[in-house]
């Protein structure tokens, strides 16, 4: 004679294996019968599958191969911020570096802080070089994979 716990705790285990799809059709009929009358095993099938559709609905969106794709108008701003940075920046990071070989009074500092300028320009454009360089190598990737 069973009782009715000892029965839950056959079902149990095929609950989640029903979910994921593991399950003959005769462990599947079986397991249909026993939740049709147990509140409890039913309850915990809601619950489970449940938290497997959650799970794929949170997982999905973040998988590498599910992103979507970037938006380039967001891109914009960005990009006119950084040109007309650039703009200003450039022509003052000339003048200096002029100034800083023809002008023998500059003070120290001056010369240092324009020096440190032109230095962290130069490795900033040859950062952001690479970096379009290889956007650009993913790009055509991607082309090549559609
Ligand atoms: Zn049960």
């Amino acid at each position: 004679m069973t009782t009715e716990a000892s029965k839950c705790a056959v079902y149990e285990p095929l609950i989640s294996g029903a979910l994921d799809g593991e399950l003959t059709q005769q462990e599947q009929q079986h397991l249909q019968l026993h939740i049709a009358e147990c509140a409890k095993c039913q309850r915990l099938y809601t619950e489970l599958e449940g938290m497997q559709q959650q799970l794929r609905a949170g997982i999905a969106p973040t998988h590498p191969l599910h992103q979507p794709p970037v938006n380039r108008a967001v891109r914009f701003w960005p990009l006119l911020g950084w040109l007309l940075l650039l703009l200003g920046v450039l022509p003052l990071l000339g003048y200096a570096g002029y100034q800083l070989l023809t002008d023998p009074q500059l003070p120290v500092w001056v010369r240092l802080a324009m020096g440190s300028m032109i230095l962290g320009a130069v490795v900033l454009f040859i950062y952001v070089a690479r970096q379009r360089v290889m956007a650009a190598r993913t790009d055509n990737y991607k082309k090549v994979k559609l």
